[in-house]
Order: C-alpha cells, then sequence, then structure tokens
C-alpha cells in the first residue's frame, strides 16, 4: 500500500503522471470511447429505473445488515458453504490463514478480488507458508510488479505491451516480444499450471444474496472460473457492502454493471455459487467452501448519514472512465486500492485520513461522476464532505483558512477587491489581463492569462441602472450576481439586466450579497460556507421575488442543490432556504422558459457560435436544452465534440492544480476551435476566465462571451 504523502510529492507524482504519454493517450481513447458505447446501450434501456433499482436495494441492505447477513450465512450454510464475519482486515486474514493452514494448503490461486487487496491479504497468506498467485491476468501482471491496480476493472491499464513484455521476460526469463496475443499465451502457459495445482482458490464477489446464500461473480476473463473450480479448498471474500435481500436484486446490479462500466451488455462470464460445489479430490467429493463476509468500517459508514450512499457502489469504475482527472493522470494518483471518484472516498473509510488528505483535493467537482454513477452516489457530495471533515479533524491549510476569513466577511472581501483595481495597475498596464504577475504568484498559472479587476464593480453601476428597470413589472427578479461579475465581468450582469427589462421585468441587486459559498465549501471550510449561504438568505428577501437569476452556472448550482445541506444544521431557516432556492433558476433556462425569447426578439446574426456547456448547469442544474436554442435563433451555432467535458476551472482546483487544469483547458479549447466558431458562448464567468484567459494564450482565436452579452446584443 503507499505511505501517507506530503502534498509537495503528491503533486510531483501528478506531473510525472501527466507527462506519461501512453497512459494520456490509453485513457484518453477509453474515456471517448467509454462516452459512445454508455450513451449506445443506456439508449434503449430505462437507465433510472435501474439506478433507482440499485439506491434502494442497498439502501435497506444498509439498514438491515445484520439481518440480512444471518440470514445470507444460514442459507448458505444449508447448502455446505462455512460463513464466517470478520469485523476487521485483521480478523478477516487470521481467519483465511487458519483455513489455509488447516487444509495443508501450499498454493493458492487468486482473482478478482480488490477487498482482499484491502485488507492486504496476500502478504498474511505468504506468511503461513503459501504461494499466491493472482489469476487475472491484469492482476497477474501487477503482482509480477508490485503495483496496485490503475482501474476497478481494468486494473492494468496503464501498463503498455512494452512494458507488459520486459516484465514477462523477467518471469520467464526468456525475452518475450510486445505482442498481445503472444503475451496473453505466456499468461495462459504459465497461469494454467497455477490454476491446476492450486489447493485453495480464493475469488471476491461483485453480490452474495441473502435469501439464497448465493455468491455471484462476474468477470472478463473464464479465470474466475478456474479458480473457483478445480482447487479442493475454496474461499469467497466480500464486503458486507455487496449484500443484497434478493435474487432480483442482485440481477439488477448486475444488468447495469457491465453496461455501466464498460458498454457491454452483460461481463463474459457471470458465475452464482450457491454452497460448496462437487470436488473429487475430497472425502466427500464436496469443496471445503469458506465465506468471509468483511466489515472493516463498513457498518460503522451505513450508520453516516452525510456518507453512507457510498456504499451504495457497485465498483462498475463508470466514475473513473467519465471523470476528467482521472482522464489526464490514471487511477494511481486517485486513489490507493480504489480508485477514482469512489476510490477517493473508500481511502479515507478504508485506509485512512492521512493516505485521503491530499488526493481529496483532487477533485475539479464537475459532477460527472454523479451523472453516471450506477448507485445513484452524490460523489462530488460526499468528497466536499470528508474535506470539511479531514479540514477539522488535522486543521486547515493556511491558504484556505484565510480564504474562510476573507469571505465570511463581505465589506472586508469586497474591500480587498476595490484595493486590488488599484494594486494591480503596474501589473495589467491598461489591459484587460494581468500581464505582469511576479514568478512567486504564478506559480504555473501562465497556461492561461488571468483576467484584471474592472475599473467598476457592477454594485457601483448599479445605482444609474436600476432607474431603467421597470418596479410595477409583473416579473420581479432578485438578481444574484455572483463575485466573478461583480467584480471582473460587470458587462454580464449588465447584458442581462438589458434583456431582463426589455422583456418587462422589475430588477432588483440586493447590495447585501456576497460569494455564493462554493469556494469556501470546495475547500472544506464548513463555518465559512454555512456563513456566507446564511448572509445571502438574508440579503435576500425571497418572498418579495418572483425569480432570483444568476449568471453564473456554479452559483446558481450551489445555491439552488447545495444550500439546504449546508444549512442542514439549522432546523429555524428551513422554510426560508425552501423559499430562496426554489426561486433560483439561471439565465439561459429564466430567459428560455420564463421570458420566453423567441426568434421574434432576436436579429439572427450570420456569426458562427460554439458552446461550452458548464458543468454545473448541464450536470448541477440539468439544464442542457435551453442555452442550444437560444444559440440557435441568435447565430450559427456549430456542436463541438464534449461539449458537456470540463473546461478546467473549478475555482481554488485550477489554482491548486494548474497541471491538471492547463491540459484539460488545452482538450477543450481544440475540441472547440475544431468547430471553426468565431465566438464562443458560455453560461459561467469562471468558463469564461478559464477559457478567455487560455485563448488570449493561445493567439486569442476564440471571441469568448458569456450568453447573456450575445442575447443582449441581438435583441430587436
Ligand atoms: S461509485 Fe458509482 S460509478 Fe463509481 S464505481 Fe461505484 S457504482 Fe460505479
Ligand atoms: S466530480 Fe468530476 S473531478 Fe470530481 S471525482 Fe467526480 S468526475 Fe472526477
Amino acid at each position: 500500500m503507499q505511505p501517507p504523502k506530503k502534498m509537495a510529492t503528491y503533486q510531483e507524482e501528478l506531473k510525472t503522471a501527466l507527462a506519461d504519454s501512453f497512459v494520456r493517450e490509453t485513457l484518453d481513447k477509453i474515456a471517448v470511447a467509454y462516452r459512445t458505447s454508455r450513451q449506445r446501450i443506456f439508449s434503449v434501456i430505462n437507465e433510472q429505473e435501474h439506478v433507482t433499482g440499485n439506491t434502494v436495494a442497498k439502501d435497506y441492505a444498509m439498514d438491515h445488515y445484520d439481518e440480512l447477513y444471518e440470514m445470507f450465512a444460514r442459507e448458505a450454510a444449508k447448502r455446505g458453504a462455512v460463513v464466517h464475519y470478520a469485523a476487521t482486515g485483521a480478523e478477516a486474514k487470521a481467519i483465511i490463514a487458519k483455513i489455509a493452514q488447516d487444509n495443508n494448503v501450499k498454493l493458492v490461486s487468486k482473482t478478482k478480488s480488490l477487498t482482499s487487496k484491502e485488507i492486504l491479504l496476500n502478504p498474511a497468506l505468504e506468511a503461513v507458508g503459501c504461494e499466491v498467485v493472482e489469476g487475472d491476468l491484469g492482476e497477474w501482471i501487477l503482482q509480477l510488479r508490485d503495483e496496485y491496480p490503475g482501474h476497478l476493472v481494468l486494473p492494468a491499464m496503464h501498463l503498455s505491451r512494452y512494458q507488459v513484455a520486459d516484465t514477462f521476460s523477467d518471469v520467464t526469463r526468456f525475452k518475450q516480444e510486445a505482442d498481445i496475443p503472444k503475451l496473453c499465451m505466456v499468461a495462459r502457459r504459465v497461469l494454467r499450471e497455477k490454476f491446476f495445482n492450486a489447493d485453495m482458490g480464493i475469488t471476491g464477489a461483485n453480490f452474495i444474496v441473502a435469501e439464497t446464500g448465493t455468491v455471484g461473480v462476474c468477470t472478463n476473463e473464464g479465470n474466475a472460473r478456474l479458480v473457483t473450480t478445480l482447487p479442493r479448498v475454496q474461499v469467497s471474500i466480500v464486503g458486507i457492502d455487496k449484500i443484497v435481500r434478493t435474487t432480483r436484486e442482485a440481477l439488477n446490479a448486475q444488468y447495469v454493471l457491465a453496461r455501466n462500466g464498460t458498454g457491454q451488455p452483460i461481463t463474459s462470464y457471470v458465475t452464482w455459487m450457491s454452497g460448496a460445489m462437487e470436488q473429487l479430490q475430497n472425502p466427500d467429493k464436496k469443496k471445503i467452501y469458506h465465506i468471509v463476509v468483511l466489515d472493516n468500517g463498513r457498518t460503522a459508514l451505513s450508520k453516516d448519514p452525510l456518507c453512507r450512499e457510498a456504499l451504495r457502489c457497485i465498483r462498475c469504475g463508470a466514475c473513473a472512465n467519465i471523470c476528467p482527472i482521472y482522464r489526464m493522470v490514471g487511477g494511481q494518483a486517485m486513489g490507493h486500492v480504489y480508485v477514482g471518484a469512489i476510490g477517493l472516498i473508500l481511502t479515507y473509510f478504508f485506509h485512512g485520513k492521512d493516505k485521503a488528505r491530499n488526493i481529496m483535493q483532487n477533485c475539479i467537482n464537475c459532477g460527472a461522476c454523479k451523472a453516471v454513477c450506477a448507485g445513484g452516489v452524490n460523489l462530488p457530495a460526499v468528497i466536499t464532505e470528508l474535506r470539511a471533515r479531514i479540514n477539522e479533524e488535522e486543521g486547515s491549510p493556511v491558504e484556505s483558512s484565510l480564504l474562510a476569513k476573507t469571505l465570511s466577511n463581505r465589506k472586508l472581501f469586497h474591500s480587498m477587491l476595490r484595493v486590488g483595481k488599484w494594486a494591480q495597475k503596474p501589473m495589467t498596464m491598461g489591459s484587460p489581463y494581468i500581464r505582469h504577475l511576479p514568478e512567486v504568484f504564478l506559480k504555473g498559472q501562465d497556461f492561461r492569462a488571468l483576467p484584471a479587476i474592472a475599473n467598476t464593480p457592477f454594485r457601483d453601476m448599479w445605482a444609474k441602472m436600476k432607474d431603467t428597470t421597470n418596479p410595477k413589472a409583473l416579473i420581479k427578479v432578485g438578481l444574484f450576481g455572483g463575485c466573478a461579475q461583480d467584480f471582473i465581468y460587470p458587462e454580464q450582469l449588465v447584458a442581462a439586466v438589458k434583456v431582463f427589462t426589455a422583456k418587462g421585468c422589475a430588477v432588483d441587486f440586493p447590495m447585501a450579497q456576497s460569494c455564493c459559498g462554493l469556494p469556501v465549501q470546495m475547500m472544506g471550510e464548513r463555518k465559512a460556507a454555512e456563513t456566507v449561504a446564511k448572509n445571502n438568505l438574508l440579503a435576500f428577501d425571497a418572498a418579495t421575488y418572483d425569480y432570483i437569476v444568476t449568471l453564473c452556472a456554479s452559483c446558481a448550482s450551489h445555491l439552488k442543490h447545495s444550500y439546504a445541506r449546508t444549512l442542514r444544521n439549522y432546523p429555524e431557516l428551513t422554510s426560508k432556504v425552501e423559499q430562496f432556492t426554489q426561486k433560483v433558476i439561471d439565465f439561459s433556462s429564466f430567459a428560455s422558459k420564463v421570458l420566453k425569447i423567441s426568434e421574434a426578439d432576436l436579429k439572427k446574426s450570420n456569426e458562427s457560435v460554439c458552446y461550452h456547456s458548464p458543468c454545473h448547469l448541464c450536470r448541477g442544474m440539468e439544464v442542457t436544452e435551453e442555452p442550444r436554442a437560444l444559440l440557435g435563433m441568435a447565430a450559427n451555432y456549430k456542436a463541438a465534440e464534449e461539449e458537456d467535458v470540463c473546461c478546467g476551472f473549478g475555482g481554488s482546483y485550477s489554482l491548486k492544480f494548474p497541471e491538471i487544469a492547463g491540459q484539460v483547458l488545452e482538450k477543450k479549447m481544440t475540441n472547440l476551435e475544431a468547430t471553426g466558431a468565431s465566438t464562443l458562448l458560455t453560461d459561467c464567468p469562471g468558463c469564461v476566465l478559464q477559457l478567455r484567459g487560455g485563448q488570449e494564450k493561445r493567439g486569442k482565436k476564440l471571441k469568448v462571451e458569456h450568453m447573456a452579452e450575445l442575447i443582449a446584443r441581438q435583441l430587436k
């Protein structure tokens, strides 16, 4: 297992991972192919119905682990298996080592068990004199190289055939060609002999069914069948989180598992084992079959109201396949045994916060994992919660505490921005960008040009503008500015006010509003996130508005969907939070669905435009059609590849991990530039900052604007 690391060491590892062109290309191909195959396979079934099925089954199981375990143990025992409950990894290892010793086991073949890796089972068996051979091809390669998996389903996908050929050459002491079919034959020859001679076989399990005492294993190689059938002794090791009550529930999980993980309708092999099967070597002609059900913190996690949903995971690997950060750096940099989004979380619970602290920061909060999760797990919310816990348990980093203190005090924050406007002058030289940032502040930020603070914040313009809105209008809008638009891009808010007043709205801009709180929430600063949320609830008297409109997708998603969770410990605010969140709406939805902006309102321009769909709009707010409909009416819209993939901004993420943010941006800009459009539109000032800054660095091919600016310009 990897030791805990300092942030600086972790940063260096990330740079090494980014420089590995084989891993980058492999992960990129997988990410692109996965999106297509997943979309195809789910286009003909009701995905949500199956995800909900998993959610309901797993949540029920969590509330009844004791009862379901008893049922499972009873039914499996009836069918000849011996079932053990191991409260800890140490207990599980002791049980399995004793089974090996009691049965004079010398050779163990083993496959498909991340759970055994979680508890470091192999060294425990080696300590009692067993030779242990991993039987899955990828796992065997990793065993030979003494490495941990890079993916839940494809453990060795980070290795090239050349690396595998070198490893096999060492093992066989014979130069092996880097030819995949030939390498498979080498593995087959060596492993077959081990399978035939193994005394004990060990596998993990994808499901265990309480009502029948059945263990289910899904694989794409036949090796699990050799491991489960040939040896005279067999052990299944499985976390209690894999238990479901009925066969129907297990079949539902199996139905989604391969579809979500690899885009296949089913894994090549699905093995169901109900009790001890026939085994001619043993005197009673039955296998010696033990099932070890592992707790190792799972029951405690099932009682944790904010994180328990992580136990719904069926280990499909989709949250890694879809993650823009995983796509850049791979699994070795995103978890210990379990990797990808769920790996960040399980590392905290199974391997300790010391190992989780840094990797937990390596999430940009794009929500892509949540959108595809087969267990309906809100992974980013759990990751954010764990960041807060780590800060509370071990203390916050200095920059995070400073940001928390500043954002908690609106007047201080806004004063600092006003001072910054003057302080930046020698660095902007009158341009809209900070051109000469001293090296000490640059820290890898040169992948994009950073914007200057505006000469006049929107709040200072508002005194004059408010007279232009009609206070007697039928639709009353409370405008939530957000820091970036108020102080960096006020022209976006000016454009929105023009659109709203043209369509007869009364607009108000409450001056006591502040940052939405997402940056501090992302940094795990729970108290500051609560303070800022409470300030905004007070600033907006929600009862006086029909809508609270924001042009920032991140603010919209945070205000609408996170305030209830953020303020859950303040029951006296519940009805105020409900009233506020119900009224929050993003610009494009408001323009399209409420103002009903149509072709009659707009002059269609010949300008060719492309679109970046902000993560917090398309997934956070589930808004996809509205901006594209507006674009189609206002200009000549050209769709880009991967429009809904993150641009790499992520607020403080791009400051903390600039090398990764820069690479994510590079990919995004390549896709957008390929459309040949002259203007890029988006719905979030953070994305404007990232994309405009990136374009500036690349030589300004695309003009980058907010949707409100296009709509305001094209109004008749
Ligand atoms: S968390 Fe969800 S997406 Fe990730 S492996 Fe588990 S079930 Fe699959
Ligand atoms: S929210 Fe995005 S960056 Fe974070 S783990 Fe999920 S997919 Fe990866």
